[in-house]
């Protein structure tokens, strides 16, 4: 596979040369001439890069509409393509299932390769768990994240797990921003001023965004809040709620009987009167849950892809975060 993709790419490097032109891809038939072509993977990298490298830019995502990021796999014939396109930007935080085995394969192909987590520091779980005072037992259970630390056997999942979801900190997605309009501005040092110009505003929406999170948890009533899938960690550090989840990092990761009692009890204990759940991961645990404590439910959107309806009304990551941030405000409410 990896041979036959570079072959591939070695014939129309060869025939992009001859024809004068930078572009790897210019003798496909689907390319856009003049324009970069980019595949990216979770939805925030999909707009940043169409936001920073605007007209000089044609992207497409990896990711169908609406798909939860872990377990995706894409298709041979999508590998193919992005192994002729000219960037392949994908975050390397660990949310990408597929990325390890995909950039092994494009290794041998001319596609670029940008990791636009460069640089962020994952949170791991343990650490989320020290920021609630992990050493004291009391204090643990009064922000228990939903699983039991009593007994070793009932931990059924590695504590040393990095939270990967790191675009939904407003302040971390301008670091992937950054490394974008870097990697764009290595790709045609030409449009070095455009690129700058759009990071630069799209960085300032993403500042007042960070801005808007602050201020609405701070005013409000509580700061626990009960999610589906434990996509809401980097909130937690930067704005200091708790987040307390039915399922793991990964939606795969479900809970076992003796935790799915300490939800219960936390959310009681708690007065939760929301379950946020999530368009695009559905969990019959999270319903049960949800009518044992007799909750209703919220959604809120974790952008590891977008939806087709999102898409199509013009929706991009500022609009949806502003959505979701009404969302915690509803659930922080009292
Ligand atoms: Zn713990
Ligand atoms: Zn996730």
């Amino acid at each position: 596979m990896k041979k036959t993709f570079g072959l591939a790419s070695a014939f129309i490097l060869a025939a992009g040369l001859a024809a004068g032109c930078s572009s790897t891809g210019a003798s496909g038939d689907q390319k856009d001439n003049g324009k970069l072509d980019i595949y990216t993977t979770i939805y925030p990298l999909e707009d940043f890069t169409k936001k920073i490298g605007g007209e000089y830019v044609n992207v497409k995502s990896v990711y169908p509409p609406n798909v939860e990021a872990h377990t995706y796999e894409p298709s041979s014939k999508t590998m193919a393509e992005i192994s002729e396109a000219d960037a392949f930007i994908y975050s390397g935080v660990g949310v990408e299932g597929f990325a390890d085995k995909a950039v092994n394969t494009l290794k041998g192909s001319d596609v670029k390769i940008v990791k636009a987590g460069e640089g962020i520091d994952l949170l791991s779980q343990e650490e989320e768990h020290e920021e609630h005072g992990h050493e004291e037992e009391s204090a643990h259970e009064e922000h228990d994240h939903a699983h039991d630390h009593g007994e070793a056997e009932e931990h059924d999942h590695d504590h040393g797990d990095k939270d990967p979801h790191v675009w939904l900190d407003p302040v971390l997605a301008e670091k992937l921003a950054e490394n974008i309009k870097d990697e764009l501005v290595k790709l045609e040092p030409e449009h070095k001023k455009t690129f700058t110009k759009n990071y630069e505003s799209l960085k300032k929406d993403l500042k007042q965004l960070d801005q808007d999170f602050k201020q609405t948890v701070d005013r409000a009533d509580k700061k626990e809040i009960l999610v589906s899938h434990a996509a809401y960690g980097y909130w937690e550090k930067r704005y200091g709620i708790k987040q307390m989840s039915v399922l793991g990092l990964s939606p795969t990761e479900e809970p076992s009987q003796k935790e799915l009692e300490n939800i219960v009890k936390t959310a009681k204990e708690h007065n939760i009167k929301y379950v946020i759940f999530e368009s695009n991961v559905s969990s019959k645990i999270s319903e049960i849950i949800k009518n044992e404590i007799g909750a209703e439910s919220l959604t809120m959107k974790n952008l590891e892809s977008i939806s087709k309806e999102d898409k199509e009304s013009g929706k991009d990551y500022l609009t949806i975060m502003k959505e979701n941030l009404s969302v915690l405000k509803k659930a922080l409410s009292n």
